[in-house]
């Protein structure tokens, strides 16, 4: 018997209306350069998103079509947040520090017509002068007195705005529709676009604003710190918004002494970021005796938190939630907190628990796979493998790869997430480690393969292996482990190999330090054993 009820469409559309419609008084925030913040309410916002739709339909975009947006945490960014895919578009947020290479080569996989770009960021999408075939306009956003972009066509974002002959009519959307979509850094290769649906979108929404730390209430003020050009923001400025809090933009003044005074002067309750963010603002507090008594929860994710990390926030009175994620998993996946009758355990082990990843969003499923075998692990805390997820706002297929090259997906429909983890019997999951031997700095992905193939370029190199070693501030940084061509002299030193790598990577890439050693282990397929070489090498310590 087929059920008799109305089959309406989750779109991110109805999260907007909802939005404006019945928090329309509500607020959103947004640090400047210079002067005050920039403040308007949800109706305002509601008000210039449907120009701005309308602005973008007169420029000829229409379903299905790519539009990119290379920017900080704002509110004009947001405002594309919801114009582009309640129009049917497709918003594709461009990582603004990635290489200009990877920036071409994701900017034309995508086929984007239009980018929104802050004025900070120009100069990043200059250097793609004669590269975009298929950009034909660039919107300019923020303060600054940049009028033009060497890509295309440059229009200013109020101009644009003001352009609009009305506000928009939002077309009626299939929900399966494309909503948005990011690149991952693929292990091999180019990265993997990643795109999601509004349906993907609307129910990510839904259950992320049920867990966040206690669950999102419309009573918060949430400030996302996690770049708005990472999968979606984690989803937390629709799930916000969804419950009417207000919400904090940070733009691009991350750092602790800025983030601390910004949480502090606008009494923000949660926010989200990777641990990097996290041990720096802890150290800031930690100097300056400062506390931010409004702050009832951080969201952690991205890399793993040390327990260390979780501790030294409860010392200052705040608590750090841990989830685990991927751009394939829209990106939340699981999320930590303690269930009620586990909080009568001895703090040493609620905090060993805490430092997990948490456990499954509903509507995700998990499996941790033997590596060897393929067999499904059992789930004692201990036995660890492959983490395979499955669910309504997981990736099934990348971008432009339906034939799946790097065997990502199962034949019996799971993502192979290329994280190493266990499961303990109340469904919390660690992960260990992870398969793909990608370099995870400041929240930002290294590929070791790539790096190595550049420092093995130089002419003195016979062997590169590049490895993430643990970082204070970092959670990780690149580590190059070469073995010398037999006629290198001794100008091959550290320094050389940096500056050799520095033009041809972006500066973040350039490795913090280089050991020289004779021979790398290999594994029986001949490829360098990263094992053994973070076992076996005596590497530096790194901050
Ligand atoms: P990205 O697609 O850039 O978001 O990176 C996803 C990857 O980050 C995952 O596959 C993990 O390897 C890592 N990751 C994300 N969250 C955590 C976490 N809480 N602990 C450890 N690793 C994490």
């Amino acid at each position: 018997m087929q059920g008799l009820m109305m089959e309406t469409p989750l779109t991110l559309t109805s999260i907007f209306e909802h939005a404006v419609r019945y928090f329309g008084r509500k607020e959103i925030v947004t640090q400047r350069p210079e002067g005050p913040p920039h403040r308007y309410t949800y109706a305002e916002c509601g008000r210039r998103v449907r120009r701005l739709a309308r602005a973008l339909q007169q420029a000829g975009i229409g379903p299905g079509d790519r539009v990119a947006t290379f920017a900080w945490n704002t509110y004009e960014h947001l405002e594309c947040y919801y114009a582009i895919p309640c129009l049917g578009a497709v918003m594709h947020t461009v990582n603004i520090r990635l290489h200009p290479d990877q920036l071409a080569f994701i900017i034309n996989d995508a086929e984007d017509q239009v980018i929104f770009c802050d004025r900070s960021v120009v100069a990043a999408l200059d250097q793609l002068a004669g590269r975009l075939p298929t950009v034909r306009l660039v919107v300019l956003m923020g303060p600054g007195s940049v009028q033009t972009c060497q890509v295309a066509e440059t229009v200013d974002y109020e101009a644009f705005l003001a352009s609009a002959d009305g506000e928009v009519v939002w077309p009626e959307l299939d929900e399966d529709s494309a909503a948005a979509m990011c690149y991952t850094s693929g292990t091999t290769g180019n990265p993997k676009g990643v795109v999601y649906s509004h349906r993907s979108s609307y129910l990510h929404s839904l259950t992320t604003a049920l867990v966040a730390g206690d669950g999102a209430r419309e009573t918060d003020r949430y400030l996302p710190v996690v770049p708005m050009f990472h999968a979606n923001a984690w989803g937390g400025i629709y799930a916000f918004m969804l419950v009417g809090a207000d919400i904090v933009l940070p733009d691009r003044f991350l750092d602790p002494q800025h983030l601390l005074q910004f949480l502090r002067s606008e009494r923000v309750t949660v926010t989200a970021g990777v641990p990097s963010v996290w041990t720096l603002l802890l150290a800031e507090m930690n100097r300056t005796g400062e506390r931010l008594p409004d702050l009832h929860a951080i969201l952690c994710g991205g890399s793993a938190a040390p327990a260390a990390l979780i501790a030294g926030f409860d010392q200052v009175g705040l608590r750090l939630y841990h989830a685990w994620g991927m751009t394939e998993t829209s990106p939340v996946g699981t999320h930590g907190s303690i269930k009620s009758y586990l909080r009568t355990l001895p703090e040493a082990e609620q905090l060993a628990l805490r430092a997990k990843q948490g456990f499954p969003l509903p509507g995700v499923e998990l499996r941790i796979v033997d590596l060897a075998t393929g067999e499904r692990c059992p789930e004692d805390g201990t036995t660890s493998g492959e983490i395979q997820v499955r669910g309504p706002w997981i990736c099934r297929a990348y971008y432009h790869d339906e034939q799946d090259a790097d065997h990502r997906f199962t034949t019996d429909g799971w993502l192979r997430t290329g994280d190493v983890g266990t499961v303990d019997a109340e469904g919390y999951l660690e992960i260990v480690d992870r398969t793909k031997d990608l370099v995870k700095s400041g929240g930002e992905w290294i590929s070791s393969v790539q790096l190595e193939n550049t420092i093995m370029a130089h002419p003195q190199v016979l062997e590169a292996a590049v490895i993430g070693v643990p970082h204070p501030k970092w959670s990780e940084r690149p580590v190059a482990v070469v073995v010398p061509r037999a006629d290198a002299g001794p100008a091959l030193t550290q320094a050389a190999i940096q500056e050799f790598v520095r033009d041809q990577v972006a500066s973040w890439w350039v490795p913090d330090a280089v050991v020289f050693v004779k021979e790398i282990p290999k594994t029986s397929v001949g490829k360098f054993d990263k094992k053994r070489l973070r076992t076996e090498l005596p590497l530096p310590v790194l901050g």
